[in-house]
């Protein structure tokens, strides 16, 4: 009995030792997992911070992004509202432009055409042309037409001796320093280059009729024609029209010395492109004048026997009529006898009219213009062919410049200007164009002509 009590308490102790024992490695457990956890908790401490620290540091950063980019957006729009600054001054002085060349809806448009130009500089301009459309007047007194030749540009060559009277190229022709202080005179005096084509057409029946001239105060239309284009004057004046190696038109010229020069002032059509560069308000809508074209000779000093010399003139022609000019039939013989001349013969006609179409037209174009060789006025059955072929304005020559406006056409009259008329339509040319005695060149010999 004894011995098994002993046993018991033995197993007894033996458990409230390895209780002790269990007890012991339980705290030391216990102590380093608390050890842990705080480590654990000063290591989340630091990356709390850490991430707060990067938080804050990416937050000022994209401050920093946000302000360049705002600082980027007005860069953006200031150099935007440069660059239409920069536009909208080129469109105002475009409108201007185009307005001082009766181009007024063009320039009205053009102010109107980005929304984003506009503003207190546009909307004034845009008030100013339609003020100037409402001040326009209709024209209502004759209409002038004036034509020349070709320009001589060397006077002193061609008349050496001013004291012999002389005609031909005298009588007929204008010199070059002449047109140009010829100029500014029909500037001043109001005249506007006008197509004929902006003043007759025919109506809806088919008969002719003259269209209401609407301009500012002061102004009154001038049609301008050249006649005679061949070139084949010789040494005194242009000896081609060409377009030169920079693609401007020009003049090919052989001075008294016989040497070649290429110039831009050559003739009449040159001067006048660039005095309606620098005034455009002598012009209407960009037009210029009607060149006639004769055939015999070819134009512009291309004779038109080869596919080269053909392209040639074309390529002027093209640049001619780019810059305003028309084109008019002055007959392919130009001859007097029997053709445009009193004992006119209507097969004659109808010969000559044939070959301009076939060999002129395809270089000038079609064209219902017509300006008849020494301003003979066809009747009866040469005319009839001359409107059978088409052309229904017919010019010829009288210093009076009367229009009669018929169904089937027109025929007006038009005034030479050359030496003659300077002598002998002096008080004309004085009342109606420009003074002469400013104009005209002391380098002139006296006319033949009475
Ligand atoms: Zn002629």
């Amino acid at each position: 009995m004894k011995m098994k009590a002993t046993a018991i308490l033995c197993i007894f102790a033996g458990i409230l030792l390895l209780a002790a024992c269990g007890n012991s490695a339980a705290a030391e457990e216990y102590a380093r997992e608390q050890e842990r956890i705080q480590l654990q908790q000063e290591h989340e401490a630091k990356e709390a911070e850490e991430a707060r620290r990067l938080a804050a540091e990416l937050e000022a950063l994209e401050r920093e992004l946000e302000e360049a980019r705002l600082e980027a957006e007005r860069l953006e729009a200031e150099l935007l509202e440069a660059e239409r600054a920069i536009i909208r001054d080129e469109i105002l002085a475009e409108a201007r432009w185009l307005a001082r060349g009766y181009f007024y809806e063009e320039a009205l448009a053009l102010l109107n055409e980005d929304q984003y130009l506009i503003n207190d500089e546009t909307k004034a301009l845009e008030i100013e042309i339609l003020q100037m459309i409402d001040n326009l007047v209709l024209f209502e007194d004759e209409i002038r037409h004036i034509f020349f030749h070709s320009l001589v540009l060397y006077p002193e060559h061609l008349f050496p001796n001013i004291n012999i009277p002389t005609g031909g190229i005298n009588e007929g022709f204008i010199f070059q320093r002449e047109f140009i202080r010829m100029l500014p005179q029909l500037l001043e005096r109001g005249y506007v280059l006008y197509s004929v084509h902006d003043i007759w057409s025919r109506d809806e029946y088919g008969n002719m009729q003259q269209h209401p001239i609407y301009l500012p105060p002061g102004k009154r239309p001038l049609i301008l024609s050249i006649d005679d284009p061949t070139f084949h004057y010789g040494i005194g004046l242009a000896n081609r029209m060409i377009i030169d190696e920079d693609g401007r038109l020009a003049t090919e010229v052989i001075t008294p010395e016989r040497e070649t020069i290429i110039t831009h002032d050559g003739d009449i059509q040159l001067i006048l492109n660039d005095f309606v560069r620098e005034h455009p308000e002598f012009s209407f809508r960009g037009h210029r004048g009607i060149i006639a074209a004769t055939g015999f000779m070819g134009i512009f000093g291309h004779d038109l026997l080869t596919e080269e010399s053909i392209a040639e003139a074309v390529a002027v022609v093209e640049y001619l009529k780019n810059t305003g000019w028309l084109f008019a039939n002055h007959s392919y013989t130009h001859n007097r006898v029997g053709f445009w001349g009193p004992n006119s013969n209507p097969n004659n006609i109808r010969r000559d009219v044939a070959q301009w179409r076939a060999r002129i037209e395809p270089v000038v174009g079609p064209t219902n213009i017509f300006i008849a060789p020494f301003g003979f006025t066809l009747r009866g059955e040469g005319l009839q062919v001359v409107l059978d072929n088409g052309y229904d304005l017919y010019f010829n020559v009288d210093f009076r410049q009367p229009v009669t406006v018929y169904p089937t056409h027109v025929l007006a009259g038009r005034i030479e200007i050359g030496g003659y008329a300077l002598v002998r339509w002096r008080d004309i040319l004085n009342r109606d164009f420009f003074n002469v005695d400013e104009v005209m060149d002391a380098h002139r010999p006296p006319i033949i002509s009475p």
